[in-house]
């Protein structure tokens, strides 16, 4: 996908992924390489709606960088009048969301295997300075092979310092994010605990109707295990030392990758048949 300029005469469209709030994703094949991407058409009208030109500058600027298995690439981009258009590595299997809404909740190999891939993305991403803040299923898409990539890094940032803008998705923020203070890449790995814990339940740690409710909840780490479904001790125990509010105290990425829960459990191959 090596080319300075491209246009919408370089592809040719296929069926329709899905909408997003920006605008609409689409199967596409470029012409002349025969390559599989998806294409994401955001309307510029949209942009201008939502205020969101700095979102979409970022989410280029961050995702253009970054080339990991774990990571969704973004291979290039254009403009006409009035569309920006994202040329993306496809993802088959679609959402992870899905996934979960589907089977309910994931036996400890699949979600150990997910966290694993999770946390290397994240790696490979802190490495580069780049946080991604809004990690959630619906952000998290699957390849043909069932390996996960990390999506939409419309929120993330790249950062050396400590960063202070509260943003992400309710169930997932961080007691530091809540509380409007200076946050760093920590955040990612409060993150990684609610989806394993997601993942193994079947819903986030201190959901509740009330948004208030549950700030105070993460406020308080107010994390309960429930006596079904059954699950071991081993991924209770990395759960309970990545929900830490203090942020310094959580498990880092590699102390994720160490942890025996993800030792034994995680497929090493990443790649996961649905
Ligand atoms: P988004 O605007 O990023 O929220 O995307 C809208 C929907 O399109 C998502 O919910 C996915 O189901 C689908 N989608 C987005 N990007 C891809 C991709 N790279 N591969 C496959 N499906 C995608």
């Amino acid at each position: 996908m090596a080319k300075e300029e491209w246009s919408i005469a370089d592809f040719e469209i296929g069926r329709f992924l899905g909408e997003g709030r920006y605008g609409r994703v689409y199967l596409a094949r470029e012409k002349q390489s025969g390559y599989v991407v998806a294409l994401k058409v955001i309307f510029k009208a949209k942009l201008e709606k939502y205020q969101s030109h700095a979102k979409i500058r970022r989410e280029i600027e961050i995702q253009h960088g970054l080339n990991h298995s774990n990571v969704l690439r973004l291979y290039a981009w254009f403009h006409d009048e009035t569309r920006v258009f994202l040329v993306l590595e496809y993802a088959a299997r679609g959402e992870l969301y899905e996934l979960l809404s589907s089977l309910h909740r994931f036996s400890e190999k699949r979600a150990a295997t997910y966290i694993a891939s999770l946390a290397e993305a994240l790696t490979y991403c802190h490495g580069k300075h780049v946080i991604h803040r809004d990690i959630k299923p619906e952000n998290l898409l699957l390849d043909i092979e069932g390996r996960l990539k990390i999506a939409d890094f419309g929120s993330a940032v790249k950062s050396i310092s400590k960063r202070q803008t509260m943003c992400g998705t309710t169930d997932y923020l961080a007691p530091e994010v809540v509380e409007n203070k200076e946050h760093d890449h920590a955040v990612d790995n409060w993150t990684v605990g609610i989806l394993c814990y997601e993942f193994l339940y079947g819903i986030p740690p201190f959901s509740d109707e009330d948004e208030q409710v549950t700030f105070q909840r993460i406020l308080n780490v107010d994390l309960k295990f429930p006596s079904k479904p059954e699950v071991s001790a081993k991924a209770k125990d990395f759960i309970s030392k990545l929900l830490v509010k203090d942020s310094s105290k959580r498990l880092s990425i590699e102390e994720i990758l160490t942890h025996p829960w993800i030792v034994q459990n995680a497929d090493p191959s990443g790649k996961l048949q649905v």
